[in-house]
């Protein structure tokens, strides 16, 4: 029997892919949030998970260090999606990205007169192809979190992040002004791994699918 790995994020997405992996038969046999384990072993003796940052689980899947994953919509944009294929969107880690700006800054007008605007994000791939499509110009500033402070400190005019309740953007006194996409996460599956293991992937692929929430 060959062995699977997959590769999950701690928080939000190892919390959502617990029943899906459950439908699958898989059983973590520790929790990842109280463990200090980067490798979990599971009920089944050929199946282990790996815990890596989200923005990584393209990454090992890619290379195959990983066979399977589970990757936001977001994270698969900014990764490019090389080497992987993607047959199922799992319906968890639900959100949307928009673009915030400040209360008091009159977005709509800024674009109308052909202003310049100081965007910061960590998704640089999605905010270039946002803006280009809607012909704004912008200077991109990459940040790795707390983009709701950029425009607060005078760094950015406004941010493109991701929000769920708003309630971050609120606490800091900033709106969404447009929204990009709809995000949720993504099964992502190695593509070498899924011709040479098919029979112990494809079984896996077909529990999640029966088990996605629509
Ligand atoms: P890190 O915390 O390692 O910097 P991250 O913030 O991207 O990375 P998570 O917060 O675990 O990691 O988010 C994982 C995925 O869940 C994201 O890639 C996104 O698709 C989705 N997500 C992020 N924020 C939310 C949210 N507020 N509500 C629902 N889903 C979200
Ligand atoms: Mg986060």
């Amino acid at each position: 029997m060959n062995g699977i790995t997959i590769a999950l994020s701690k928080g939000r997405i190892f919390d959502e892919t617990l029943p899906l992996l459950a439908a699958a038969g898989i059983v973590p046999s520790e929790n990842p949030e109280s463990s200090r384990k980067l490798i979990i072993d599971t009920n089944q003796e050929h199946v282990r998970l790996v815990i890596v940052r989200a923005s990584d689980v393209p990454t090992y899947v890619q290379y195959g260090a990983a066979d399977l994953g589970v990757a936001g919509k977001d994270v698969l944009i900014e990764h490019g999606g090389a080497g992987l294929y993607q047959p199922l969107d799992l319906n968890i880690a639900k959100c949307r990205m928009m673009v915030a700006v400040p209360e008091g800054f009159d977005y709509a007008s800024a674009v109308q007169q052909g202003a310049r605007l100081k965007v910061a994000t960590k998704y640089i791939t999605t905010a270039r192809e946002h803006f280009a499509a809607k012909g704004v110009h912008v200077d991109l500033i990459k940040l790795y979190g707390s983009m709701e402070l950029a425009p607060l400190v005078g760094l950015s005019d406004a941010i493109v992040d991701l929000v769920s309740s708003g309630a971050t953007l609120k606490a800091n006194k900033l709106v969404a002004v447009e929204h990009i996409m709809d995000i949720s996460s993504r099964l992502v599956v190695n593509q070498a791994a899924l011709k040479l293991k098919r029979d112990t992937l494809q079984p896996i692929i077909d529990a999640f699918a029966g088990a996605v929430e629509k």
